[in-house]
């Protein structure tokens, strides 16, 4: 049982020298308890103490890592069940389906969906990070090329899925250094799974067909010594997955319930056969509670939406993101190039810089700063408006860089132009388009 934030303080060196960042050590001690704070951050505590402390001290959630290198996918972690309270911190992975069943040409396309799916969005790159490779054969030696094919041809996470360990081992015996997961420890296999992840120091997922074998099958795992577990409670239908994934959320962090303290994975690819449903589950699963999201295949237009998402809710929301301000040059702009001006939260950023370049039209672009917020929120906040606009624009030096001191303003803010003439004399003020679609067809009309 984990100990209470009193229990902790006791243990603690009682000096109250706020080296740890707070102020006192029970306060420090509270934190402990909550799972917010590391008892690294504490330089004094006795070696009796530390070990005493362990079980306090470690994540609610233990943050499991698969793969290596650049590409290597860090899930649970979690220290909340709500992202207002703070934000979430490890992104769930979504991985590709291949079975040794499959012909080679399905094989090769779906390796070459996996690398090819990638998309640029607010200066990040998006894509998938996992290939499930599934033992349908029951061959070891089959099971093994394609692992190792799986190998050559993709740069991702590797899940190897069989019941059967001496399928497993074969495929490790082409992987074990890219640290793949094992899929999965089941009540018929768990002391030979285990041997396998302790061998190769890979992580290792669990399957049960409840919520209790699945906390029997972890104890029997972190009792043989396994630390890296990722749990499938084995529900395939949405609603008990959905289920399943709040309690085990909730276990781990409300009752610091450590046998359910691991990250999960989820099979929307198994709770239906329709893409699109598919898709529509996997997106409860980024939102509500799924470490590793398995999908039965990647199509662009189900991926990306699910890749934005994961990215909207894996971002701060008390902090938008937002663009450093300034002046971007887009092409080559000289004297006579188009001048704008927009707000630097960063979709309007990358959706507005985007848009003058397929315009091909040179221009230089200002980006104020108004905090992260978009056009019309900061507008309406006062922080987009001809006073503190007129300052950035006269501070910023765009005047020396053009000949012809007009500037377009987003049509969004055309309430702003006449203060702006006022604010900014010599000026002219120049009405955009409102949607960042139409600004292509507007370029293509300027003139000096
Ligand atoms: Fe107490 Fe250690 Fe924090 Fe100092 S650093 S206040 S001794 S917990």
């Amino acid at each position: 049982m984990p100990l209470t934030g009193i229990e902790i303080f006791k243990l603690l060196p009682k000096t109250n020298c706020g080296e740890c960042g707070v102020p006192t050590c029970l306060a420090f001690a509270m934190q402990l308890a909550a799972g917010k704070a590391q008892l690294s951050a504490c330089p004094y505590v006795s070696e009796e103490a530390k070990a005493k402390l362990e079980e306090a001290a470690a994540p609610p959630i233990t943050p499991v890592t698969i793969g290596v290198g650049d590409r290597a996918l860090k899930v649970g972690g979690e220290t909340v069940m709500f992202r207002h309270e703070k934000r979430f911190d490890n992104p769930p992975g979504f991985a590709i389906l291949i079975s040794d069943a499959m012909d080679e040409s399905e094989i090769d396309s779906r390796l070459e969906r996996f690398s090819q799916f990638q998309y640029e969005r607010v200066g990040l790159t998006l894509r998938p990070e996992l290939v499930a490779v599934k033992d349908e054969s029951g061959d070891a030696a089959k099971f093994e090329t394609l692992v190792n094919k799986v190998k050559q041809n993709s740069d991702g996470g590797i899940i190897l899925i069989s019941s059967n360990p001496d399928v497993l081992a074969a495929g490790l015996k082409a992987c074990a250094e890219r640290k793949p997961l094992i899929y999965a420890a089941t009540e018929d296999n768990v002391a030979r799974v285990a041997d396998l992840a302790k061998e190769n120091s890979c992580p290792v997922a669990v399957r049960a067909s409840n919520l209790e074998e699945l906390t029997q099958l972890t104890t029997k795992l972190t009792e043989a010594g396994v630390k890296d577990i990722v749990l499938d409670s084995g529900s395939r239908t949405l609603r008990q997955a959905f289920e399943d994934q709040v309690i085990i959320r909730s276990a781990a962090l409300n009752k610091k319930f450590r046998p359910l303290g691991f990250p999960t994975i989820v099979f929307p690819c198994e709770m239906t056969d329709d893409p699109m449903k598919e898709a529509v589950i996997a997106s409860i699963f980024v939102a509500k509670y799924g470490g590793i999201i398995v999908l039965s295949d990647f199509q662009g237009h189900s991926l990306f939406p699910l890749l934005v998402e994961r990215m909207n809710i894996y971002t701060d929301p008390q902090r938008p993101l937002a663009t450093t301000e300034g002046i971007y040059e887009i092409g080559s702009p000289d004297e006579n190039s188009p001048v704008l001006i927009t707000s630097n939260f960063s979709l309007t950023y990358f959706i507005v810089s985007g848009e003058i370049e397929a315009s091909k039209v040179s221009s230089r672009l200002l980006v104020k700063d108004t905090e992260g917020l978009s056009v019309m929120t900061a507008w309406a906040a006062g922080k987009f408006v001809a006073d503190a606009i007129a300052p950035f624009v006269k501070k910023s030096g765009i005047g020396d860089m053009v000949k012809h001191h007009k500037l377009i303003i987003p049509g969004y803010a055309a309430a702003e132009s006449g203060g702006l003439e006022e604010e900014l004399p010599g000026w002219e003020i120049l009405i955009g388009p409102r949607e960042g679609s139409h600004i292509p067809a507007y370029l293509k009309t300027w003139k000096t």
